[in-house]
């Protein structure tokens, strides 16, 4: 059993000004893999004290030091990877391989590509020819605080935490209870690496807690925060009252609009994008449209696809699904499917209980829905389980009216092999991402929505932008130093 009650302020580990022990569950097994301490009021002032300390100092190095000095994160990072793959495959239920290939990698190439990103920053620069005295400088915005979710957990710390320190902000980082290990190692990465005292802050808890003291405390200038579109909208209006810059990176309903004329590879690499990561992802191609004429064959390989998938446990290696991250998320799913079949869905595969041979672990199985009709509650909330709905479509007008018809908008998709229609439907489609046959996004590109899946531009030079303000000035004389 893993013992971690301390959180790290001020740069060092230090005991909870108020034990309060947390049970983290590893979903693969139902026992408790690690015990935590659940932050107070005390704690969270104490990490918001040390960051405020710490600012000026922070804000004031030379952008190259900062920048040499959060390199060395990776250096920790390379030294301790398996490590840091196997504390989020035990806390949240990936795959040992896929832990390690794909979480566990996202702290390097982030903060690899943040690295190259920040080169481009214009820390003070002319507003123009017209304007020859006036000028705009960037300036890091103060002390910001951090929630992050559990289902790509280092993702999303690597996405806030690396960004706000090259801008020149101290933070304090609140980790999902559920996910708790990987965010306790990156804090280790961080002292190792000589990021200054303070300047980085991690109180584990939960959201009424220490979630709610960061977004309410009048000493924090900004809060960055992923996760549901319900605690979304709590966190800004707990954040109004102090004002405060509030980035949100919520839910998602994704289309995939899949065509007669799409490539072979299509309905499979979709479905594997559906169910990859136990379908726990915000961006995952959860409402696959698909275009009639080819409709049925597609419910047919979509079906063959996901039989295919294997679940099994976390520690094991291969290239399965593992458990979904704990009961409730289990029971969540469980009560969608439930829902579709009531709702007059085609259970095409999966379904309701534990895939055959388990009789423990929040495994859920692969499941698709054919002739699901827009409106139906698995068309239109995030499941964030294995489950994808399937609809026909009869031409583009509808395929696009279907897919914007939600309050979602983070990532769409399109399979086609009329490139002048993929870039026609790219701009059509009302979400902060489109992608189109299989291109992920590549090195320097941002990760956000529109509506309600938030407003967030997390990676590239727009992810370091987050962090700063401008600021307008006149009477500025360049020639002078
Ligand atoms: P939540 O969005 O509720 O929680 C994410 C994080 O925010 C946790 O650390 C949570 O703490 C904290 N939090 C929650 N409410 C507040 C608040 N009012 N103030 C400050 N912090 C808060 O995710 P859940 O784990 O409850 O998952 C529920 C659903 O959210 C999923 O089924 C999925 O649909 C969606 N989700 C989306 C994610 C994404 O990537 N966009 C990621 C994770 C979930 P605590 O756990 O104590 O509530």
């Amino acid at each position: 059993m893993i013992i971690k009650r301390d959180f790290y302020i001020n740069g060092a580990w230090v005991a909870p000004a108020n034990a309060r022990d947390y049970q983290v569950i590893n979903p693969t097994t139902e026992e408790p893999c690690a015990i935590i301490s659940l932050g107070d009021k005390a704690d969270t002032d104490a990490a918001v004290a040390a960051a405020k300390a710490a600012f000026p100092a922070w804000a004031a190095t030379p952008p190259k030091e900062r920048a040499r000095i959060v390199a060395r994160i990776l250096e920790q990072y390379e030294a301790r990877v398996q490590e840091f793959a196997e504390a989020i495959s035990v806390e949240m239920g990936a795959p040992i391989d896929f832990a390690l290939s794909d979480q566990a990698t996202c702290l390097p190439w982030h903060t690899s590509n943040f690295l190259k990103a920040f080169e481009e920053i214009e820390w003070i620069r002319p507003l123009g020819p017209q304007a020859p005295t006036s000028a705009v400088a960037m300036e890091p915005i103060g002390v910001v605080g951090l929630i992050t979710p559990w289902n790509w957990p280092v993702n999303q710390i690597a996405l806030k935490a690396i960004p706000a320190m090259l801008a020149g902000c101290t933070c304090v980082l609140k980790p999902s209870e559920e996910a708790p290990l990987d965010a306790m190692m990156f804090a280790e990465f961080c002292h190792d690496a000589g990021v200054p005292a303070g300047v980085f802050n991690l109180v584990n808890g939960d959201g009424v807690g220490v979630g709610s003291q960061l977004t309410t405390h009048a000493d924090v200038a900004m809060i960055s925060f992923t996760g549901s579109t319900r605690a979304g909208i709590a966190i800004s209006k707990a954040s109004a009252e102090t004002l405060k810059r509030v980035v949100l990176e919520l839910g998602g309903k994704g289309a995939n609009l899949v065509f007669a004329d799409a490539d072979d590879k299509a309905i499979e690499r979709s479905v594997r994008r559906m169910m990859e990561n136990s379908g726990q992802s915000c961006n995952a191609p959860s409402r696959m449209l698909v275009e009639r004429s080819i409709y049925e064959q597609a419910v047919e390989k979509a079906v063959a696809v996901a039989e295919s998938i294997k679940v099994g446990p976390a520690h094991e290696h291969g290239d399965h699904i593992g458990p979904v991250v704990n009961k409730s998320q289990w029971e969540k799913i469980q009560g969608y499917i439930q829902k579709g079949i009531d709702e007059g869905a085609r259970l095409a595969c999966g379904g309701l209980g534990l895939p055959e041979t388990f009789n423990r672990g929040f495994y859920v199985k692969p499941t698709i829905f054919a002739d699901v009709k827009p409106g139906m509650t698995i068309e239109k909330e995030e499941i964030f389980g294995p489950v994808m709905a399937m609809i026909p479509f009869d031409n583009e007008e509808d395929a696009v009216r279907i897919a914007n018809d939600t309050p979602y908008g983070l990532t769409n998709y399109v399979q086609t092999g009329d490139q002048a229609r993929a870039n026609r439907l790219a701009l059509k489609l009302k979400s902060g991402m489109v992608e189109m046959n299989g291109k992920s996004r590549g090195a320097g590109s941002f990760f956000g929505g529109v509506k309600q899946s938030g407003r967030a531009r997390e990676g590239g030079v727009w992810g370091i932008d987050e962090f700063l303000e401008s600021k307008g000035i006149s009477g500025y004389d360049f020639s002078a130093g």
